[in-house]
Formats: structure tokens, sequence, C-alpha cells
């Protein structure tokens, strides 16, 4: 299987030092691999998204030497796909529509004695799971009632695991707003694109087993995937655009990317962007497992 990796950055600010942390170990990982690395523009939260900063996100990865393979694509552009995707699940009854408010939410939690929240969400109690009595969707749901316990290889973080139904439960794949959840259109994307090797923050480890069900449910090979460390800010909380992380100072693109690198553990010294990178995909070598398939392709015998 030829390996692909990808950067798939939501244009909702400009790359900070902890995006660029996962940019650079996405594209280190598809070079050490002898791959290739696309970069995606996860823009399906419209509202969220700053108009112009996709295109400042591609110079600002530019300025770092890190050029994707293949011409980028935009998440907006690809209804179609999704639309496709959530029709198939809908039609084998493993997706259904969701009539249900946050209100209605708290209310039925409340009912049947139990509380369990995930991120300040609430589990969802599976109320709609016997239909909408006539009512339209306003939301549709991915049925999670058989998943049992989804288990996984993180490259890094080594096994885990998660009961999906009761520490997540069905999870949105199309927002009452209309708009694709990340979940949906993520798992879409990476398949359609022939993705082998997700390389992304930590922050984003517990969507993996959602991710997994998805594929399964669909029919879909399941990706390797490596979460990098998280880059802290002095106040010790994790580098965000939703807590203000100072955009990329890349007058210095060398600067960025060393210390971009000393995240990753990788201390490398060179005189130019393209020297810098180079030793890094040695550096990058030494230190990374080799990629093991057949452990992988076990994962995925459910
Ligand atoms: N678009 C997501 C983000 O910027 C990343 C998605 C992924 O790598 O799976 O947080």
């Amino acid at each position: 299987m030829d390996y692909r990796g990808r950067f798939a950055p939501s244009p909702t600010g400009p790359l900070h030092a902890g995006s660029l942390v996962a940019a650079l170990a996405s594209w280190l990982d598809a070079r050490a691999h002898e791959g290739r690395w696309l970069v995606r523009i996860e823009d399906v939260d419209g509202p969220r998204c700053q108009p112009g900063t996709d295109r400042l996100i591609l110079d600002q990865l530019a300025r770092c030497g890190l050029l994707p393979d293949e011409a980028p694509v935009w998440q907006s552009q690809r209804d179609a796909l999704y639309e496709k995707a959530l029709q198939q699940l809908v039609d084998a009854g493993l997706a259904y529509g969701c009539v249900c408010t946050r209100a209605d939410i708290q209310r039925a939690v409340e009912a049947a004695g139990r509380a369990t929240e995930r991120h300040g969400e609430l589990v969802y109690p599976g109320t709609c799971r016997t239909g909408l009595h006539g009512r339209a969707a306003r939301a549709w749901r991915l049925l999670t009632a058989s998943s049992g316990s989804i288990e996984w290889q993180d490259r890094r973080l080594g096994a885990q695991q998660q009961d999906l139904e009761a520490e997540v439960g069905d999870f949105v794949l199309r927002r009452a707003d209309g708009l694709w959840a990340y979940q949906l259109a993520v798992v879409i994307d990476d398949a359609e694109q022939g993705i082998t090797d997700i390389v992304r923050g930590e922050d984003l480890a517990d969507n993996t087993p959602r991710q997994l069900w998805l594929q399964r449910q669909l029919g879909l090979n399941p990706p390797r995937y490596l979460h990098t460390p998280l880059v802290l800010g002095q106040n010790g909380e994790k580098l965000s655009k939703q807590n203000g992380a100072q955009a990329l100072d890349l007058d210095d693109p060398l600067a960025a990317l060393r210390s971009a690198g000393l995240a990753l553990g990788l201390r490398v010294e060179a005189d130019s962007v393209a020297d810098w990178l180079a030793a890094a995909v040695q550096a990058w070598r030494g230190m990374m497992p080799p990629l093991n398939f057949a452990v992988f392709d076990e994962d995925r015998t459910p």
C-alpha cells in the first residue's frame, strides 16, 4: 500500500505554533515513507471560517517548505460526497433522523437518571432511535448500538480503547443547522483521497473511535493513526485559535521549524529551510518505528 498522508487545517485562523507541529509531523512522516502529502482545507463549518485564511495557511506552509504533492481540496466543495454517504447509512438503517433539541436531550437524560457528559456535551440518550413519529428530522445521527468497545493502536500513544455507545453515544453526522459534522466529512475525505496515514494533534485522538466506527459502517479501510504531542502555551493550556494563540511569525521560517521540530523531539540544525527539512526527515526516520501493516490489519477485525 503506498503511503498517503495529509494535513487538514480548518481555516478558522492562521497556523499557530501548535498547528505547525501537526503539519510538520504529517509532512515528515509522508517524506520518511516516500509517500505523498496532501492538504485539505476543512471548511465545512462555514460560519467559523475566516475568509482568506485558507490561502494564508497554504502560504504559511509554503514558506516553511511544506508543499502539497497534489492540488489542495476544499470540503465546502464536496457536499455531494457527504450527501451520498449519509444516504447510504440511512438506507442501511445505520443512521437516523433526530428531532431533539438540546433541551429535549437534557430532559431525557435527567428523566433516565443519568447525566453522562463528555467535553460539556451530553451523551445522546437515543430518543429518536425508534423513529420520528411524523416529525421532520433536524439532525442525522449514527447508531452506535452495536459498536461495543472500539480498540485501536496509535503509533505514538499505543493501545487505545473507547466504549463508544456509553462514552459518546449516537453522534451527529449532519447538524440541525444543515452543516456536515467534522466526523462524517473527515472520514469520507480520507477514504476518497486514499489516505493511509493520519498524523495530527493529540487533541483529536478521542475522535478516532468515532471515525473508526463510521469507517466500519461504510465498509472503508481504516488508516493508521499517529497523534502528535500538543504544544502548550505559557498558561499551560493547549495552544489553539480559540484561546488566542499567536499566528506564526514567518519572517524566520527556519526558527518556526526548529521550534516545531523540538516539540516533536527533533533536534535538527541547518542553515536553510530545505536543508533543515532534509535533515529532519532523516531524524524522523530514526525516531519512528517502522510501520506495520500486518498489525494494523489485525486491528480491523471486528
Ligand atoms: N480540521 C481539523 C482541525 O483543524 C483536523 C482534522 C484532522 O486532522 O482529522 O482541527
